[in-house]
């Protein structure tokens, strides 16, 4: 009997060619072989009978090899033949010519006297009925047609140096051979869906589509429950962990507040105050907020290190971007600074952006460059500073802080699950608020961020012209600039965005180069500068910095801009080959105009006519909404690209979908957060099951930040 945690090494039927195969997919155990589920099936149940003529659906048909010959024409072209008979009828029926071009392999494995089973078209050729390229097997004994034949079959993933008969042969002998008793069902009690045992069975070899959907529900039900309880229970850990309450009297903040030139949105106000509930509380927070493009998260984040400040402790604040930190390190110094309250920058400078940052200290500028000094520092030293801002170089060296009481991590999807934790990690626990523009469906948000609390900023600020997004083909380009033109005229910016040609280095700076000048000429008088990821970090500032004072017009610039660039002004967004992008990051790009109280026109040139591609611009001509955006995109392209893998930190889906077995989903997710909150360590007799669930397997981390 085999168990279903037993290495398959110990199995001495697999050859050892098959366990590196299987390696290879990461399949070790028997519990790997058999969650390697079949990516669809073929219903295998019935024979036809040998046709009679062509057909336009492809068939199933079992017989027997007569004759074989090869065919040469050309010089060295071949055509494989193999006749095949109807074994059970008489010999009137018409045979069927199985034919492979220049399929040398083809020819090694059939040899006349084989029992075969294909799967093709029967066409006229000539006057004899072919197959072209059929998919087939060779049936070697009668238990080959149990396991193969004669039932729904499964077909599984690629797989290479093991044949989907070889894999399937495996599957099905580790299934029959398997202990019962070595497969706990890790449903939670109450979820009827039978034994897991039973389910893995149906999933692979289903008796039929009604069992085999049924297994499925089970089988999802299973990842999906285990996906939550190791969310849940780190959720729990981190909620149990010391932590210290951060929050001032508010005097500090309601300065700030009065300073402002506007309003905070009523959104805005609620967020300050489940914020301020969990800043007050002594267990650590770790809240998303979530947030569509400029609906003001920053003023927010702002309200939280301050009242943080105010008890006493400093705050950080880390930015995917050096552009981006940069910016907050502009906007709070300008805010913040006049409140006494103490700044510092910190960003990770790679070589040839050593040395010091000049848009914020002057004096600095014409200082060489050090290859020692890889942190450029601006304002106070970060040990005496209330707030430090700065890229992922705040997860590194020297980077210390005094008594952190609050981290906030910028656009977090930006990050990896990992460097967060390192932030956030020491003791006494920060509390810890997370903030993303990427709008998430909800069945994702309880995922990919089950373990956080949730705050979301459903108002855009009332000030807001409205963007227009059009799209256009290139051959249009004339009018646009004519109308680009106007609005520059009119004492507006814009931006000219497009998509990085090539990751080389010399052929990145040659397009930009090329298409800058292109530009340039395009919109002469007004003056254009360029901006690409190559650009040296303080030029890169610079260049940036002007454009903010309104000292250039136009911005050409790769997608480096797409992340949280804030400049009211800029109301034109032209995007080159806007088919390149994805849906969200044009929606992120988007974001950059809109922020000011004129209307703002995003025009996206493309030449692309292909339906996908229509449908997918089409989505941001509709709406501005960024939720109904994202439904769009994962509709179009699937959760995978929506979130990015580098942040997700999940271990992959083996079966479930989430957005088709949301429903499962949230009942899963339901039963995890009420076993562990009535037994957080497992130890009713009926939940010590569970506890391999949350073991964190490989290394894997799923979105905690504690
Ligand atoms: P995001 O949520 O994309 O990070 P920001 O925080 O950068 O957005 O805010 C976008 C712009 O809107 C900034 O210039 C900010 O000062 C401004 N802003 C924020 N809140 C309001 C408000 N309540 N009313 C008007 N403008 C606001
Ligand atoms: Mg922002």
């Amino acid at each position: 009997m085999i168990s279903l945690s037993q290495p398959l090494a110990e199995l001495d039927w697999i050859p050892r060619a098959k366990l590196t195969a299987l390696r290879r997919l990461e399949i070790e155990t028997a519990e790997d072989l058999l969650t390697h589920f079949p990516r669809r099936y073929e219903d295998r149940s019935e024979f036809a009978p040998f046709p009679r003529e062509e057909s336009e659906l492809p068939i199933l048909l079992c017989g027997e090899v007569v004759n074989t010959r090869l065919v040469r024409f050309g010089g060295w072209k071949k055509i494989f033949e193999a006749t095949l008979q109807d074994a059970n009828s008489n010999a009137l029926s018409q045979p069927l010519v199985l034919r492979w071009f220049n399929l040398h392999y083809v020819q090694k494995m059939i040899a006349t006297g084989q029992r075969l089973v294909v799967f093709g078209k029967p066409r006229l050729r000539g006057k004899r009925l072919c197959m072209e390229h059929p998919e087939f097997e060779v049936i070697e004994n009668d238990d080959d047609i149990s396991v193969h034949f004669r039932r729904i079959t499964p077909i599984y993933p690629a797989t290479e140096g093991l044949p989907q008969r070889v894999f399937r042969s495996l599957i099905y002998r580790v299934l029959e051979e398997l202990a019962l008793d070595s497969v706990p069902t890790l449903l939670p009690k109450g979820v009827n869906l039978g034994t897991r045992e039973h389910a893995l069975h149906e999933i692979h070899f289903p008796t039929s589509q009604a069992e085999r959907e049924a297994a499925r529900q089970h089988l999802v039900f299973a990842e999906f429950f285990g996906m939550q309880m190791l969310i849940a229970s780190r959720r729990s850990a981190a909620s149990s962990r010391s932590g210290q309450a951060h929050c001032g009297p508010g005097e500090l903040l309601e300065k700030f507040r009065r300073g402002l030139a506007f309003d905070l949105t009523d959104a805005q106000a609620r967020v300050i105050e489940e914020l301020r509930r969990d800043l007050a509380s002594r267990h650590p927070m770790n809240r998303l907020l979530q947030g569509d493009v400029g609906s003001g998260k920053t003023v927010v984040a702002i309200a939280a290190m301050l009242l943080a400040v105010e008890a006493g402790f400093q705050s950080a604040l880390m930015a995917p971007t050096q552009i981006l930190a940069e910016q907050h390190y502009a906007v709070l110094c300008r805010w913040l600074e006049p409140l006494g309250v103490r700044l510092a920058l910190r960003t990770a400078t790679r070589q040839e952006e050593s040395g010091a940052l000049p848009l914020f200290d002057q004096s600095l500028k014409r200082k060489p460059r050090s290859a020692v000094s890889q942190l450029a520092v601006s304002g106070s030293r970060s040990d005496t500073a209330h707030i430090v801002i700065g890229t992922h170089a705040l997860l590194y060296e020297g980077v210390s802080f005094e008594n952190l009481g609050l981290v906030v991590i910028d656009e977090q999807h930006k990050f990896g699950v990992s460097q967060r934790a390192r932030l956030t990690a020491r003791e006494p626990a920060p509390d810890v608020l997370v903030m993303t523009a990427t709008p998430i469906p909800r069945t994702l948000t309880m995922t990919v961020y089950g373990d956080l609390d949730v705050s979301i900023i459903d108002e855009m600020p009332s000030n807001r012209g409205k963007i227009v997004t059009a799209v256009r083909d290139p051959s249009k380009l004339g009018e646009v600039l004519s109308f680009m033109r106007e609005r520059l005229e009119a004492g507006r910016q814009a931006y000219i965005v497009y998509p990085l040609i090539d990751e080389s280095e010399k052929l990145e700076s040659k397009a930009a180069a090329a298409e800058f000048e292109a530009w340039r000429e395009r919109l002469r008088p007004f003056s254009c500068e360029l901006l690409h990821g190559r650009v040296p970090g303080p030029e890169k500032q610079a260049v940036m910095e002007r454009f903010r004072r309104g000292q250039t017009s136009a911005l050409i610039a790769t997608s480096v801009i797409e992340v949280g660039v804030d400049v009211p002004n800029a109301t034109i967004m032209l995007i080159e080959n806007a088919e390149r992008f994805g849906l969200a990051q044009l929606h992120q790009l988007r974001g950059r105009i809109g922020r000011g109280e004129h209307k703002s026109y995003c025009i996206l040139l493309s030449a692309e006519k292909s339906p996908e591609t229509v449908a997918k611009l089409a989505v941001l001509e509709k709406t501005s909404d960024g939720f109904q955006v994202a439904e769009a995109d994962w509709d179009m392209r699937g959760p995978g690209d929506l979130l990015g893998t580098a942040q997700s930190g999940l271990p992959e889906l083996k079966l479930g979908n989430l957005k088709t077995d949301s429903q499962i989903m949230r009942q899963a997710r339901a039963a995890a957060v009420a076993i562990l909150e009535k037994d957080p360590g497992l130890e009713a007799p009926d939940n010590q099951r569970f506890r391999r669930l949350i073991v964190e397997e490989r290394g894997r981390t799923f979105s905690n930040v504690s």
